[in-house]
């Protein structure tokens, strides 16, 4: 069956053929690719078409497709069970793991998704500060807890209108809307509300308007904010968690949270997430504390030993940092070189292995800067980019991710890709 067979049938079964509306593929205007396997940096359709590949599961696979280490682990995890529903050892190696990679923080409670782990830690700080108003930014996504589905709109601070229906008001008036990297409607809320904010959430690297790294005077002044008016700082790090660096944001940034959200790289590409902090704070979680979060597959043997796999191996494998982050940026600067051949002003962004190409001629720091983009001549190259095998997000958007697995021949031949396609965009 062909990709838009499959859609076809797909859409009669499942809400918009897909169980996650960014694979739908509906902002490039195509039928989305369907999998058959992967492998590396490489994946292969329904069609048999092999693409190189810079979506990588929207980021869990830092060593890319079905790595050895991974596939091995999965292997031997499969042959003790799948679910207990009673404890591990490994829920408790794996917790030290982490613990141990992330400055500032004592105690992690495994959950199933990021979306999981952001909720639970707003509930956390607003359950330890008696607060019940929380602050995030415009363009920054958390997953799609009520609280955090909230339209980004103009101006320094707004209370939000749910983006999605099916979301009260009353929850998303709890929702301040602040502008990322301005920390002056940062200020500006808390004065307001100077006794009733909770918690400060942010991707410290944002990756979902496009790649844009926050400001150093920016996270340090939030950090002093929080102190100062006691509100918890959460970093949102479900993607950039060990993919940054393997110690994350706090040493790559040189800000440290109070709390922190994981996702993505910590399963391996099973189902996880995750969220931890001070031990004064955590605590407080159910059952040695009054806050409640709980969950039947929380911390799943098979998740925790893949995620435990890959971890270990990103620990004991330190050059593979080093590797995806000199790929990425030998791809932006192979992008920038091709971008000033064909005098064209757009913006590369590279922070480590992640890289977006803005199609707009300004800079870009926050939201309205990203709403600047032409996203028509996005779709167009888009779709000449899956015409010669290359495979990025389907959104300008959202990042492109940079696998262990990339060769400088990927990178190669996506740069020769790259040229052909900007041309056609100007044809
Ligand atoms: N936080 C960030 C920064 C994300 O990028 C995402 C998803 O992409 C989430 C939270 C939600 O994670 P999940 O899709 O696992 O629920």
């Amino acid at each position: 069956m062909s990709n838009q067979e499959l859609f076809d049938e797909a859409c009669q079964y499942i809400p918009g053929g897909v169980n996650s509306p960014v694979r739908a593929f509906q902002s490039v205007e195509s039928a989305p690719v369907f999998v058959k396997s992967a492998k590396g940096s490489r994946v292969l359709d329904e069609e048999n078409h092999e693409y190189i590949d810079y979506i990588c599961s929207w980021g869990p696979l830092i060593l890319g497709h079905n790595h050895p280490v991974i596939q091995q682990a999965i292997i031997e995890a499969s042959q003790y069970g799948s679910s207990f529903g009673l404890p591990t050892k490994i829920e408790v190696e794996m917790a030290k793991l982490v613990v141990e990679s992330y400055e500032g923080i004592d105690m992690v409670r495994m959950v199933n998704s990021g979306t999981e782990a952001t909720m639970s830690a707003l509930r956390v700080a607003r359950g330890y500060t008696k607060r019940n108003k929380i602050i995030k930014f415009e363009g920054n996504y958390h997953g799609h807890s009520d609280g955090l589905l909230v339209k980004a709109g103009s101006g320094a601070m707004t209370f939000q209108t749910p983006t999605s229906l099916g979301i009260p008001e009353e929850t998303v008036s709890q929702t301040i809307v602040c502008v990322y990297n301005d920390l002056t409607s940062v200020k500006k809320a808390i004065e307001q509300y100077p006794e009733d904010i909770a918690a400060i959430i942010l991707e410290p690297i944002a990756a979902n308007m496009g790649i844009i790294q926050a400001d150093e005077e920016f996270l340090k002044g939030l950090r002093q904010l929080c102190d100062e008016y006691h509100i918890v700082l959460i970093f949102d790090e479900v993607i950039t968690g060990f993919r940054v660096d393997y110690h994350s944001c706090p040493k790559f940034l040189g800000v440290v949270p109070d709390m922190v959200c994981f996702g993505k790289i910590i399963g391996g590409g099973l189902p996880v997430g995750a969220y931890g902090g001070k031990k004064e704070i955590m605590e407080l979680v159910s059952p040695s504390g009054p806050i409640y979060q709980a969950g039947t597959l929380s911390g799943n043997p098979l998740a925790m030993r893949v995620g435990y796999a890959q971890l270990t191996y990103l620990k004991d494998h330190p050059e593979v940092y080093q590797h995806i982050t000199s790929s990425a940026q030998y791809l932006a600067k192979g992008i920038e070189k091709i971008l000033n051949e064909l005098h064209l002003p757009f913006q590369v962004h590279q922070v480590g292995s992640l890289l977006t190409l803005f199609f707009t001629a300004q800079d870009v720091h926050q939201y309205t800067d990203v709403q600047t983009c032409d996203t028509h001549l996005y779709t167009i190259f888009f779709k000449e980019m899956l015409k010669q095998g290359i495979l990025i997000a389907p959104s300008q958007f959202e990042a492109w991710f940079i696998s262990d697995s990339h060769t400088k021949q990927d990178l190669d031949d996506t740069l020769i890709a790259i040229h052909q396609a900007l041309v056609k965009v100007y044809d």
